[in-house]
């Protein structure tokens, strides 16, 4: 009998699996890659918040588990998957300058925000306030990472498709799906959670977000840009520049609205030419209180959720997945505020039993 099955392979899949791994425990990966955010994703690993110059929710705690943890794949995959970057933060005004000048002497953001500030673009960008630059944050190769894993799998250990959820036998001491049996399985589907029979209780909002990848050979690839969107290098004269923020919209195709919104932005801040190779849409799995969704089913013992990394899924996925492996294994308590028994009031029991 396997340890867990995990349905779906996005950030949250990934590092569930790395702590099964860390632990020779063994797994199934079930996944149908169509609807991955991650692999839709910019990557920027940021624990601050640049438009409101905060941190983001325990970013420190999260980005000092994340490092070493990416850092230590790269031996495991014997490739790069991080790659250390500055995020420049363009000014519009100001105002701006003035906040950022502030903001960096707070004693946890001055790890991070330099505290003098450019007063002059860099090439192909034109912004006339400048920029400060943000220090020890980079960029994950998300799909780079997820395939190099992919690749040392035997074949028992990942199948491509989609989860059938009516073929999910729940036993009190094992689940067992398409003759495979497991101690428990753990569902990381990132927005397909709202087809999750046992799980869509949970209020999960989602989030669109479209992008564009653009050539742009004049660009330096040596820095991410944020100024209105994020315009972070990919290697060969290639950038990921995006994205907008939609919560209404769930349908995953692009829009004109989208295009024409991140062109409006990335117009004023470059000038430089540019070509658009594609435009990409996903949802992020946002969650009504943005916090992460993290715990057992209220009924059945054996049944897992991953889910709600929101706009921070390279951050904060690491520790999370260790959080939830101690709670799944060590019977040690999730915290609070990810812990999904704070929605136990939107659960109405549905009419089902163990086999
Ligand atoms: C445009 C955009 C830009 C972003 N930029 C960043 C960024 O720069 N930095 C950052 O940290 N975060 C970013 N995010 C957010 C980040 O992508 C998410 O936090 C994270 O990827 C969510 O991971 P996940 O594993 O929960 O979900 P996903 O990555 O969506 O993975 C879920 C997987 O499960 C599969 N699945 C679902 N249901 C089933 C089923 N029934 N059967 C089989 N497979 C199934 C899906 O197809 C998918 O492969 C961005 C998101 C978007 C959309």
């Amino acid at each position: 009998m396997k340890h867990s099955i995990i349905v779906g392979f996005g950030l949250a899949g990934f590092h569930y699996a790395q702590q099964l791994k860390a632990y020779d425990k063994e797994f199934l990966i079930i996944d149908k890659p169509q609807n991955s955010a991650s692999r839709n994703a910019a990557g920027i690993c940021n624990p601050t918040v640049l438009k409101r110059y905060t941190m983001a929710w325990k970013g420190v705690e999260f980005l000092n588990y994340a490092m070493p943890k990416y850092n230590s794949l790269e031996s495991d995959f014997k490739t790069t998957v991080f790659y250390p970057l500055p995020i420049h933060r363009y000014f519009f005004s100001a105002g701006e300058q003035n906040l950022w000048a502030v903001a960096s002497q707070d004693e946890v953001l001055n790890q991070f925000l330099e505290p003098t500030f450019k007063t002059k673009s860099t090439n192909g960008i034109q912004r006339n306030f400048g920029y400060g630059n943000v220090k020890g944050v980079g960029r994950l190769a998300i799909n780079k990472m997820l395939e190099a894993f992919l690749t040392l799998l035997n074949k028992d250990q990942n199948l491509e498709t989609t989860f059938d959820y009516e073929r999910l036998e729940i036993h009190r001491e094992k689940i067992v799906y398409n003759g495979i049996e497991a101690k428990n399985i753990i569902f990381c589907e990132g927005f397909g959670l709202k087809n999750n029979p046992w799980f869509n209780y949970l209020p999960l909002v989602g989030s669109k977000g479209e992008y564009l990848t653009i050539k742009a050979p004049e660009l330096s690839q040596k820095k991410i840009i944020k100024g209105g969107v994020f315009i972070s290098p990919i290697g060969e004269d290639l950038f990921w520049v995006g994205a907008t923020f939609n919560p209404h919209d769930k349908i995953k195709a692009t829009t004109k609205e989208g295009l024409k919104w991140i062109l409006t932005k990335l117009e004023k801040l470059v000038d430089t030419p540019f070509e658009i190779v594609h435009h990409g849409a996903q949802i992020r799995p946002t969650v009504i209180d943005r916090r992460p969704l993290l715990g057992q089913h209220p009924k059945y013992h054996n049944m897992y959720v991953f889910n709600g990394l929101g706009t921070r899924g390279v951050l904060m996925a690491p520790l999370l997945s260790k959080w939830l492996y101690d709670f799944i294994d060590f019977k040690k308590e999730l915290p609070e505020a990810v812990a999904i028994n704070r929605f136990e009031a939107y659960f109405c029991n549905p009419n089902k039993a163990y086999v």
